[in-house]
């Protein structure tokens, strides 16, 4: 088949010259916020299918992939991650990830738009299962202004969940703001960012690598995995950390941990630090 009738919802990659769709059954929901345009799709094969501003965010088929690679890599490299911040990831995936840590005892998320964080307790219910955990603090507000005004040497890890880099996420890509996050980071702690695909998005990839540096990070790491509902099916999530470099993975801990993955494991961590040619070039 090579047309798309109405039921089908498609991104179009403009500047990559490509597309991809889902097949749709009905929208659940459609909202503009403050922030961004939400809708919800219930989908045909993958489950509910949750867009924002026309880009593809989560189908409750495959999240896992992107939620598990964008927590279990950092949290089970650094030797004791006690206090998470995490920033935007509304849909609250990367929280639920990071809360099946025992070693994890407190979680903040600070996500700008509330609105996500309903929907995705309303439809996809799954991922917010343990947002009443007691280490759990839900907080709406800016990501950048709360890592300002947080007190120095105060968290361990850093995950930004966060949407493209423009909007009100263009912050989150910048160097004051990574300076912001070494500031709060304890001595070994490490920042995590989804860092978009590498086929086509090499120059952010580059310039988050830059940024890093200049900030003052000891070593910058880009790892990568399938994610079939993002643009090109492949993408990437870029490591920093405060004055150590980035190894020490705990692979004993790894094999005894007391919760399921569905794509984690230590060779899939040990894999996907391992970078193809023209990144390993381009990154250098
Ligand atoms: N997994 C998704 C992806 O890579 O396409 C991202 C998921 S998550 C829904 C991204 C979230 O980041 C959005 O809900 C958005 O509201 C939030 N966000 C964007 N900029 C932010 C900021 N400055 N502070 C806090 N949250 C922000």
């Amino acid at each position: 088949m090579s047309t798309l009738d109405a039921n089908w919802f498609t991104e179009i990659h403009q500047d990559a010259g490509s597309a991809f769709s889902l097949r749709i059954r009905r929208k659940l929901a459609d909202e503009r916020t403050p922030y961004q345009h939400i809708e919800v799709f219930e989908t045909t094969d993958f489950g509910n299918f949750m867009v924002i501003d026309g880009c593809t965010m989560v189908t409750a088929r495959e999240n896992f992939v992107y939620h598990e690679m964008m927590t279990h890599p950092v949290l089970y490299t650094h030797a004791a991650p006690r206090d998470v911040l995490i920033i935007g990831g509304g849909d609250c995936g990367t929280l639920r990830e990071v809360l099946r840590h025992p070693e994890v005892a407190s979680a903040v998320q600070v996500e700008i738009d509330e609105r996500v964080t309903r929907l995705a307790e309303q439809y996809f219910p799954e991922l917010c299962e343990l947002n009443h955990d007691p280490r759990a603090t839900l907080i709406f507000g800016d990501g950048i202004q709360w890592v300002k005004d947080a007190p120095a040497s105060s968290l361990d890890v850093v995950i930004i969940d966060s949407t493209d880099p423009v909007g009100p996420a263009e912050g989150l890509f910048s160097r004051p703001f990574y300076a912001d996050c070494l500031r709060v980071l304890r001595a070994g702690g490490m920042i995590v960012q989804q860092s978009e695909s590498p086929l086509l998005h090499l120059k952010i990839l580059r310039d988050m690598h830059s940024a890093m540096r200049d900030a003052g990070y000891a070593d910058v790491r880009t790892l990568h995995f399938p994610q079939m509902i993002y643009p090109s099916g492949w993408w990437s999530a870029t490591v920093a950390r405060k004055g150590e470099k980035i190894e020490g993975l705990r692979e004993v801990d790894v094999a005894a941990r007391p919760f399921e993955t569905k794509y984690y494991n230590a060779d899939i961590h040990r894999a996907a630090f391992v970078l193809p040619t023209f990144l390993r070039e381009a990154l250098a």
